[in-house]
């Protein structure tokens, strides 16, 4: 998912938030919300489809004020598109509302939401996200202090979170204490206000400047007073996901210090010194592999080709809720070009193979259009565990590796060669200058937050 939030008094914070969810698109598309306070109230504006679906010129006038959070949704947990899993979330505090937009997956909510039932709270989704909003609204209206009601909630809050939270007259941002999914502050020039985005793309598109990234555990608060940053909840092991730099994030952004762009180049360069291949071509299939096929095309010497063309309208496939849904994606989304690779060797390079679905196809496609050999280069280790921190990508038995031998993937694929980048490759392309640590968990089983064995169960089948 997207999040995003802006606190600048006197500017048109909804039209902010609403270009900053069009930059950040890309994490989620089945939702669309924003909520806007103006000193006195919070309203929230949110429905299905993407943003510029859900918002015209009459609904963003409708949404005045001068903070504001704004949410693009990738369902995860809470089951398929529906419009009570839409965010924000609306929490009151007798009757104060506070509006929360959440990055991430929750692993420990059934137990506090049964907590919450019997003290009363009503649901309308059944979204871990909705259990943090009203597990901060619970605790605040007993404390009466919104920061010592976010500090309690995340003391009870297991998983992965990088939370905006929008009061009548205050923003605040907050991670989880791994800092799995990424959170950064910007800056509007002439000290207009502040911008909090789950990448900085987000900053750039309403002219912020990078101030720095959210710290795992962390709370800051923006407001009149300027920002305020406190420790919520100690830091845990430093677990940034590492499928950010791999897939997930825009190239044109930065984490936690670190190009997004730069690291994919970096992964097809040492993946081409790690599993070369004779051949004629590289191709990148679109769009997080092309940035890692001119790195190994760099490497290899291999001439880079545009061999593969997207549909630029079609969304992202893995985000397809049904599996019937997703393979027609893939031919909907993708289409060889006869006159680059008919005749050629193709190095074709990709981010990631969850199900096999998508490579299966692609290597048919370009058999179909003429391709004399197929080698398939993937610049993210096997995935043989499911992700539960946000990406969550299948169980155990849908996913591909955790089945099969390298052999039997490429038998399958029908891929002429079939390798991977190894993990050692993966993390020595992401170079972590600031020691932060990764989660990496989906190739590893190495889980940095407790899986409970109710939701383990489940998956790991
Ligand atoms: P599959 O192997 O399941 O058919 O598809 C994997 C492809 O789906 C990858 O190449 C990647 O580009 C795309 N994809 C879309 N969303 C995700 C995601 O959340 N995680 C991963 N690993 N891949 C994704
Ligand atoms: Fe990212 Fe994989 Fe960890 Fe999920 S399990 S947070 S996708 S590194
Ligand atoms: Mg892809």
């Amino acid at each position: 998912c997207a999040v995003f939030g802006v606190f600048a008094p006197g500017e048109d914070v909804a039209r902010m938030v609403c270009f900053g969810l069009q930059a950040l698109q890309h994490r989620g598309q089945e939702s669309a919300g924003i909520a806007v306070g103006d000193g006195e109230t919070v309203v929230a504006a949110k429905d299905l489809g993407l943003v510029t679906q859900v918002f015209d010129e009459a609904t963003l006038a409708a949404l005045e004020g001068f903070v504001a959070v704004g949410h693009a949704r990738y369902s995860t947990s809470g089951g398929a598109a529906s419009w009570e899993a839409a965010q924000p979330h609306i929490s009151a505090i007798d009757d104060v509302l506070i509006a929360l937009a959440h990055n991430g997956t929750l692993v420990n909510t059934s137990r506090l939401r049964a907590c919450l039932v019997d003290e009363g709270v009503q649901f309308r989704s059944n979204t871990d996200s909705e259990v943090a909003a009203k597990a901060i609204g619970q605790v605040t209206q007993a404390t009466h202090h919104l920061r010592s009601g976010i500090r309690r909630a995340m003391e009870d809050l297991s998983g992965a979170y990088a939370m905006v939270l929008a009061s009548p007259d205050s923003l605040y941002a907050f991670r989880d204490p791994n800092g799995i999914r990424p959170l950064c502050i910007g800056e509007l020039p002439g000290g207009r206000g502040w911008v909090v985005s789950s990448e900085t793309c987000g900053l750039d598109i309403v002219g912020a400047r990078y101030v720095r990234d959210v710290a795992p555990g962390e709370i800051v608060r923006f407001n009149e007073d300027g920002m305020h940053a406190e420790q919520g909840v100690p830091a845990g092991r430093p677990a940034a996901c590492i499928f950010e730099y791999v897939y997930f994030a825009r190239p044109d952004s930065v984490i936690d210090g670190q190009s997004v762009y730069q690291a994919r180049r970096s992964m097809g360069r040492i993946l081409a010194q790690e599993a070369p291949v004779e051949a004629d071509l590289v191709l990148g299939v679109p769009d997080s592999g092309v940035p890692p096929a001119l790195g190994f095309a760099a490497e290899s010497g291999i001439p880079y080709a545009d061999g593969i063309v997207k549909n630029r309208y079609v969304g992202r496939t893995f985000i397809e809720p049904t599996q019937a849904m997703r393979q027609l994606g893939i031919r909907l989304k993708l289409n060889p070009l006869r006159s680059v690779i008919e005749g050629q060797r193709l190095v074709v390079i990709d981010d990631s193979i969850v199900r096999g679905n998508t490579s299966k196809k692609l290597v048919q496609m370009l058999r179909d259009a003429g391709a004399a050999e197929v080698h398939l280069r993937i610049v993210s280790p096997e995935v043989r565990w499911p992700c539960f921190y946000g990406i969550d990508t299948d169980t155990r038995d849908q996913l591909i590796a955790a089945n099969m031998t390298l052999d039997e993937m490429n038998a399958w694929i029908g891929s002429d060669s079939l390798a991977f980048i190894s993990l050692a490759g993966l993390r020595a392309a992401v170079p972590d200058a600031r020691c932060q640590g990764f989660c990496d968990a989906c190739f590893t089983g190495d889980y940095p937050v407790e899986i409970p064995s109710s939701v383990a169960k489940k998956s790991f089948m």
